[in-house]
This record gives C-alpha cells, structure tokens and sequence, in this order.
C-alpha cells in the first residue's frame, strides 16, 4: 500500500485551535472512557450524564456501539486484529472531539488492559478519563439488556466477552462504579463528582 502521509499537510496553526473552541465552549474538553462487560451499566450512565451535562450547559458527544460500528467501523468483525482497529478508530475520533472543544463519553466493553492503553496513548493521559463500570458477571448475565448472554451461553455468539473471551480488570481507572450495589442516580452522581473539576472552566 502506498504510504500518502508525506503528502498531507496539516494546517492546524491555521485555524482556531482547542484552547479557543473550549473558550467558546466555556469547558474544558475531555473523553470519557467507561469500559465494562455488557450490562454493566455503561449506556445508561452515559445517557444520564449527558442529561445532566447538557442541563448544566456542556456539549457532549456518546459515542457507542451504536453510533460506530453501524457507521465509520461498519466493516469491521470482532477478530482481535478488528477489535483493536475499532479502538484505535474510536480513539481517534474522540480526540477530534476533544480538539474541538467537546466532551466525549464513550461506551466500550474495550476488555483488555492493551485496548485501554491504546485509547489513552492515541488520546493523551492528560484527557483521558478511565471509568471501571463494575458488576459482577452474575448480575450483568441476570439483566442481560439486549438477550446477548443468552445467545452467548447458547454458543450463538463466539468470543463474548465474560463468557468465552476475557475480561481484564482495568489497572489505570480513576474511579470504579459498582453499579450491583448503587442506584443509577447514586452511579451517576459518583461519575459527575469526578469528571465537574476537571471540565469546568
Ligand atoms: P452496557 O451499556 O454496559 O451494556 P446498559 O446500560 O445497556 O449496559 O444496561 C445496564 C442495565 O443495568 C440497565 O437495564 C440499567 O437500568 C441497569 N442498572 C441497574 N443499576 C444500575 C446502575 N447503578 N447504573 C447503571 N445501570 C444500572
């Protein structure tokens, strides 16, 4: 494949750059990364926060399964080569977005401690915000939102994450949220507490 790269030309010294679109913005911009196994709780907070963030006056964007992989990813499979390119696709969005001035929350189950790092390089350390999603298996496999444990333990889906393909316990988050133990206000409460200092301008 022919390598085009020495034909770009960035011209971001041109254009209005981050510090100005995040004045205009009035917050600072940041992704927030919340991994976790399916059900764990990463959509639902994500929807509320955004609620909340948006109340309050902060541009948001979620970027999920949903949005992603039915668009930009929408060739790609759940082989570890394709897994890892839609990581590194996502990461590169967001970091659009928070060139941009826009708080990004995302929603991957992004398993292993590999992806993570990978999230966090390609986004900087500085904005990158790592949110452990936790309930136990039993209780992600009981709610089982979208049927997909089921057909998983029926063997309809091949490499699911908790059944048949691993789970890393995140090692860099800045905060765990056991959502088996707390309410969906409480889980979001805890994020916003978190996330507030570090957005507000
Ligand atoms: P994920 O996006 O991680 O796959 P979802 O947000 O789609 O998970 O599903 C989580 C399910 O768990 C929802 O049905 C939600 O109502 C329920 N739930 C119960 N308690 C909590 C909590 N504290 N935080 C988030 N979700 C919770």
């Amino acid at each position: 494949m022919t390598n085009h790269n020495e034909n770009i030309f960035p011209v971001f010294h041109e254009i209005h750059g981050r510090t100005e679109k995040e004045t205009l913005l009035k917050q600072r911009s940041k992704v927030i990364w919340l991994t976790g196994l399916s059900g764990s709780g990463k959509t639902t907070i994500a929807k509320h926060l955004e609620e909340i963030l948006f109340g309050k006056g902060f541009l948001t964007q979620i970027l999920d399964g949903d949005n992603i992989r039915s668009g930009i990813n929408n060739n790609l499979g759940f082989s570890d080569a394709d897994r890892f390119e839609n990581i590194r696709r996502i990461a590169e969005v967001s970091k659009l977005f928070v060139n941009c001035g826009v708080i990004t929350i995302n929603c991957f189950i992004s398993p292993t401690e590999e992806m993570r790092d990978l999230a966090r390089k390609i986004i900087g350390s500085d904005d990158f915000i790592e949110i452990y999603v936790n309930a136990p298996l039993r209780v992600c496999e009981e709610r089982d939102v979208k049927g997909l444990y089921s057909k998983a333990r029926r063997g309809e889906i091949k490499e699911f994450t908790g059944i048949s393909s691993p789970f890393e316990t995140p090692e860099n988050i800045d905060i765990e949220i056991r959502t088996d133990l707390l309410t969906i206000e409480e889980s979001v409460k805890q994020v916003l507490d978190m996330i507030l200092p570090r957005i507000i301008c």
